[in-house]
């Protein structure tokens, strides 16, 4: 059984009560050279003439039973519901009222796949958009999406995918969506 891995001590909360239902994936990787020669694919440019991009296949399909981790490579085995960190270890200060879990959150199966592309138009007040199908949408208006990703708000979303992946070129993503099992 595949495993679908979560270390975003920002969703946390949604993974452990169950609310979390979805993730969003990077669709494509960075391509390795050797030589001058791309060896993991064939590259893609943007319209800018910008990075190159090998675009990735989806890693699940739709009713595909599926195992959810948190934290896999981690050696520690049970961690902080309230930091994320190893339990053990932990020195979050609010300790007291903090719970433990296992790394193995549990089982879902697979109900939607498909992908999106997110962007950031540096010049628009508000700058996030997103892609779904052929439907261009302000992120404001997108809240299916940090909801079913168990994201605080619309907002909170977008800042974190900014942040890890740099919105302001514009990327593909697959959307996964699960049900508990
Ligand atoms: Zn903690």
């Amino acid at each position: 059984m595949k495993i679908l891995n979560f270390t975003a001590v920002e969703i946390l909360p949604a993974l452990l009560n169950e609310n979390k239902n979805q993730t969003i994936r990077p669709a494509w990787k960075k391509p390795e050279f050797a030589r001058g020669i791309c060896i993991n694919g064939s590259p893609k440019y943007d319209s800018n003439g910008g990075n190159p991009i090998i675009e990735k296949l989806p890693r699940f399909s739709v009713s595909e039973k599926i195992t959810l981790m948190w934290n896999q490579r981690s050696p520690h085995k049970v961690f902080c519901s309230n930091c994320g960190g190893p339990f053990l270890k932990c020195r979050c200060e609010k300790r007291g009222i903090a719970l433990s879990f296992r790394k193995e959150l549990g089982k879902s199966v697979i109900t939607e796949v498909f992908k999106i592309e997110i962007g950031r138009d540096t010049e628009a007040l508000k700058p996030y958009w997103v892609n779904i199908g052929k439907i261009l949408q302000q992120a404001d208006f997108v809240e299916d999406l940090p909801k079913k990703d168990g994201f605080r708000t619309s907002g909170h979303m977008f800042e974190w995918f900014n942040e890890r992946y740099n919105l302001t070129r514009p990327k593909p993503f697959w959307v996964y969506r699960w049900r508990w099992l």
